[in-house]
């Protein structure tokens, strides 16, 4: 199968959907993959490294689009990528269809055929390819979050290791998923103290089974909320409530009874947000202040580390990327129903009934 891998085009994306080591898997497998000259360079991988994995190189996204019987990408195509769509064509990307009404014509105008990530399931109910930028969001939370607590930066100016004889930071998770435990494993590492709140006591008890000892974990409750926000420096926020907007666990009255100069970081801000006070930021602009307290509530966190977000995601998509084109999208999806449940546009029609839903269209 001839595989393309065009330069992403979407602003402030610095992501490739083709790692040169998955481009060399693809050729290993007898593939002919077609990657944009300077497609990987965002991610540090120069075109050098695709020529040595044995790929081709293609001027521009024209010429990548034309050739490729599957198109593998990192964010939903652009109107000038939805363009070149064709009906004979697999794409394999991240969509959000559902409030993208646009591109959702565009998409089923082209005839192509679109398989999702974020739809792709796993056997334990899990989202596996979403899963790796949650792991990169939650590492990088206590990283955004040491860095806002600095003075200059707006913070209280709390070291998160403290130093002998001084205490280290006082680390709030709210959630602990995905995120969350990321986020709290890095913050425990960081020599913070660190408590994680979840509603879900099964959660809690995996949490205190593998992590007693590097964090605390609490049950969440409005009280132990409101007890353990008056003794953070920094806040995590990690909340999901799938299909759900975040709920707002901290309101603006509850910033006074918290330390000036502490910070929340609110990983949720891409469902909304779970602090009242939030609002999204840029990576050009991340932090801002209300009532004394820092917020960092970037949407793509996983954007300011092109190069592990690019290498994780790869690591999950291409045993689907190698199954797509081995044998073609029809049999890869009737073996696989957690691939099939990507399949989100083919041939004109919405594919996924959550989808479809969502726009108010037939699926
Ligand atoms: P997850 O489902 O793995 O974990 C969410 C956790 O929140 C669950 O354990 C759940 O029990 C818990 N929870 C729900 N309500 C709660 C409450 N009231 N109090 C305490 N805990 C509660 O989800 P995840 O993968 O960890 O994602 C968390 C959030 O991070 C999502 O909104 C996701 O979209 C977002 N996210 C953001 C970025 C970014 O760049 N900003 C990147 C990745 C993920």
């Amino acid at each position: 199968m001839k595989i393309g891998c065009p330069t992403e085009v979407k602003p402030q994306e610095h992501r490739v959907g083709l790692t040169p080591n998955a481009a060399r898997e693809a050729v290993a497998h007898g593939h002919d993959v077609l990657v944009q000259s300077g497609a990987g360079l965002g991610a540090g991988f120069d075109d050098a490294a695709y020529l040595t994995a044995g790929a081709r190189l293609a001027p521009g996204a024209a010429e990548v689009f034309a050739e490729s019987d599957m198109i593998v990408k990192v964010k939903e195509p652009q109107p000038a990528e939805r363009a070149m769509l064709r009906a004979d064509q697999l794409l394999f990307t991240y969509l959000h269809l559902a409030p993208d009404p646009e591109q959702t014509d565009d998409l089923l105008a082209s005839g192509a055929t679109c398989i999702a990530y974020e739809t792709v399931t796993d056997a334990h109910g899990g989202l596996p390819l979403l899963a790796p930028m949650s792991e990169v969001a939650g590492r990088l939370a206590p990283q955004m979050g040491a860095w806002a607590l600095q003075k200059p930066n707006g913070g209280r100016g709390v070291l998160m290791g403290g130093v002998p004889g001084v205490g280290p930071a006082n680390v709030l998770v709210i959630g602990g998923g995905n995120v969350g435990t990321h986020a709290a494993r890095i913050a425990a590492g960081m020599g913070a103290d660190v408590t994680v709140l979840d509603r879900a006591l099964p959660r809690l008890r995996y949490l205190d089974d593998v992590f007693g000892g590097v964090f605390r974990n609490r049950y969440s409750t409005e009280g132990a909320l409101s007890e353990l926000l008056a003794q953070a420096d920094m806040v995590i926020g990690a909340v999901l409530i799938p299909g759900a907007a975040a709920p707002k666990l901290v309101s603006r009255a509850m910033l006074a009874d918290m330390k000036p100069g502490a910070v929340l970081v609110d990983v949720a801000i891409d469902q909304g947000g779970c602090f009242e006070t939030s609002r999204a930021t840029t990576h050009g602009d991340p932090v801002y202040e209300v009532d004394g307290i820092q917020h960092y509530c970037v949407a793509n966190m996983p954007g300011a580390v092109p190069r592990s977000s690019t290498i994780a995601l790869g690591n999950a998509t291409l045993p689907f990327v190698l199954a797509l084109a081995d044998k073609g999208w029809r049999t890869a999806c009737a073996e696989d129903p957690h691939l099939l449940a990507g399949l989100n546009v083919h041939a004109g029609r919405l594919t996924n009934a959550a989808v479809g839903a969502a726009l108010s269209r037939e699926a």
